[in-house]
């Protein structure tokens, strides 16, 4: 738990969210702000600002995220016609929150490269 981290706050049930999975590790729940039909935010419990700040103590955290991503995905029926992931890391990628984050994107076509 990181003072004012708002995931941290979502994970500490002090602040609501829609929550789709919550395990020992991890939690996701629905974007506030979704920028497709399917929009979810997969985070660890454990507060790591950014994928700089990732430690060897982390080694398996992210490949647990994305195992569960992959299962979610297949879960909201967009394992097939196609999604993204992204982690954003600091100011240039335009990381608005420092407690590390996998979105989950799907139900429309996105463009490559992103803007
Ligand atoms: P970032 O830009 O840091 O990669 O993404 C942060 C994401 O968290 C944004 O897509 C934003 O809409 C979402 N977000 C920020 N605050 C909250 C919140 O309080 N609740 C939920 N559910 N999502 C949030
Ligand atoms: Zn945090």
């Amino acid at each position: 738990m990181s003072g004012d981290c708002i995931f941290c706050k979502i994970a500490n049930k002090e602040i609501p969210a829609d929550i789709v999975y919550e395990d020992e590790t991890m939690i996701a729940f629905k974007d506030i702000n979704p920028q497709a039909p399917v929009h979810l935010v997969f985070i660890p419990k454990k507060h790591v600002e950014t994928m700089n700040d990732l430690g060897d103590e982390d080694a398996g955290l992210l490949e647990k995220i994305f195992r569960k991503i992959k299962a979610v995905a297949k879960d909201n029926g967009i394992a097939d016609g196609g999604y993204r992931t992204v982690i954003n890391c600091n100011r240039d990628a335009g990381q608005e929150v420092f407690h590390i984050h996998v979105h989950l994107l799907g139900g429309r076509k996105f463009s490559w490269p992103p803007g």
